[in-house]
């Protein structure tokens, strides 16, 4: 390896720190599998999903013909209003930004007519949160499972809500059953991204004297076959994936492994044969099941020396967060794409930004002009300089200026509505706001990247900081 393999990383594939985090204060690093240690293809996995689900919804005399899974129809971080069959963006305030009935894009006014009102809380069940890649077969079924609905075309009678729990289960199913696994397995080529980088980081922080730990939700055949197909031929010959982890759990049945307290067991052998753990959990040991705070106990560390890394944003990162105080990282992988776009988009960004400047003078200077007029007519105030007529025509050549503006706005900032994902836009935005996702990663992860081998040339030593925070009075912003 030369120095140059540890230059700078380019900004997509950079790491971003929302709290500050020195990784040499850090003792253990936790990882999850599945969209964390190892990348899918997302369009072939959940093609996958739905295709098994769909076999299923066919079964049950579900006329489905012409129906395939679109991998561009949702996205992450949507969230589906289970009482309207919509699926829904917010920004960070909960505030609905962009909605979608079935698989029909809401127009301005039908989304405000549903949705001025409301707010999207998650803590209520109407809403469910698209919390991991794992969730685009998902969402897109349920799309047109409203849309079959809302025609008539089902077999038997739903409301919005029971027709989400419909689908939840037959999705949920592919998952636990063995045939999708199995699927995967039998040809890892087709579904896995090789990513040689994630070998070498993980080997760099385990010689640097980090514990290493997986825990997975994934069960441990499945598990074996991973991370032995995305690592093994990357580590030195007399290594395997084992060896770089000082505890490996499978089955952890995250979220409940970071709020409960279940058993451990240990895996006794390849086949998965089980035994309740007796005692402390061992270096090098295979479990399965079991807690984070035993975890904590066994191997002697606190919740801010441990760094949990994963991709689901409520079962890895916000729980670990709020419930252990575990430093968190989370993996976004359309985070890539995103920053790449906005890169792109730049150029056009800053002459945006030009238009809206001239915008607000020109708004601010038509607002002064109507309160001239206003005290005029009225008679009250200071006399302005100017007579009435000349007032008028001011306001008349403000107003048509402001047109022309607008007509050179409205192009460049539907383009930027638009990047990455033409109906639904950047994943961190949401308008000109920041998206509810965006607001859930300030809240609970630390710091997020798109990939785990982004931690290569970032080193095991490095210092994350976060940004100074920017307010909307800090000198050099806007005002009114
Ligand atoms: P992890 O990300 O390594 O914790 O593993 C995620 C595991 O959860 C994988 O084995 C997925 O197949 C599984 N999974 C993802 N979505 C669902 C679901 O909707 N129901 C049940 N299991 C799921
Ligand atoms: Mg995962």
């Amino acid at each position: 390896m030369t120095n140059a393999d540890l230059s700078e990383a380019p900004r997509h594939r950079g790491i971003f720190c929302n709290r500050t985090l020195n990784l040499r204060s850090v003792r253990a690093i936790g990882y999850d599998m599945d969209y964390t240690l190892v990348d899918y293809r997302v369009d072939a996995f959940e093609q996958m999903v739905y295709a098994q689900a769909r076999e299923r919804l066919v079964a049950e005399a579900w006329p489905m013909d012409g129906l395939a899974f679109d991998g561009r129809m949702v996205t992450r971080g949507l969230v589906i209003d289970t009482e309207l069959g919509n699926l829904v963006k917010a920004n960070r305030f909960g505030f609905v930004k962009r909605a979608m009935h079935g698989t029909r894009m809401l127009g301005f006014a039908e989304q405000r007519k549903a949705y001025s009102q409301v707010l999207v809380d998650l803590n209520d069940p109407r809403w469910v949160f698209l919390n991991t890649l794992f969730s685009l077969s998902e969402g897109c079924l349920y799309a047109q499972a409203v849309d079959l609905l809302d025609g008539g075309a089902l077999p038997r009678p739903f409301e919005y809500a029971s027709l989400y729990r419909h689908i939840r289960t037959r999705v949920d199913a592919q998952h636990l059953e063995g045939h999708l696994k199995a699927t995967i397995a039998a040809d890892p080529d087709r579904f896995v991204v090789q990513d040689p980088e994630a070998a070498l980081a993980l080997l760099d922080q385990k010689i640097a004297g980090k514990k290493l730990l997986l825990i997975t939700n994934s069960e441990w055949a499945f598990t074996a076959k991973m991370m032995a197909h995305a690592y093994d031929r990357h580590l030195p010959a007399d290594m395997t994936w084992r060896d770089l982890f000082e505890a490996v759990v499978v089955s952890a049945r995250k979220p409940a492994f970071f709020t409960e307290s279940g058993p451990f067991f240990e895996v006794v052998d390849e086949t998965g044969l089980l035994r309740p753990l007796v005692g402390p959990m061992r270096p090098g040991g295979l479990y399965l099941g079991g807690s984070a705070g035993q975890i904590e106990r066994d191997f002697g560390i606190s919740g801010d020396e441990i760094l949990y890394v994963g991709d689901h944003m409520f079962g890895d990162v916000h729980v670990s967060k709020r419930t252990l105080s575990w430093r968190t990282a989370l993996v976004l992988r359309e985070l890539e794409a995103e920053v790449e776009a906005l890169e792109a988009y730049r150029a056009i960004d800053r002459q945006l930004m030009r238009l809206m400047a001239d915008k607000s003078s020109l708004e601010a200077c038509l607002s002064r002009t109507r309160l001239a007029l206003q005290r005029l007519h009225a008679g009250y105030g200071p006399a302005p300089e100017t007579d009435g007529p000349a007032l008028e025509a001011q306001v008349q050549d403000l107003r048509g200026q402001l047109l022309a503006l607008d007509a050179e706005i409205a192009p460049l900032a539907q383009a930027g509505t638009e990047l990455t994902n033409p109906r639904w836009g950047l994943l961190t935005r949401a308008g000109n706001d920041k998206s509810h996702l965006t607001r859930q990663i300030e809240r609970y992860a630390d710091i997020y990247t798109s990939r785990v081998s982004n931690f290569l040339q970032a080193t095991p030593y490095a210092y994350f900081r976060s940004p100074r925070g920017h307010l909307p009075h800090d000198p050099g912003g806007t005002h009114a």
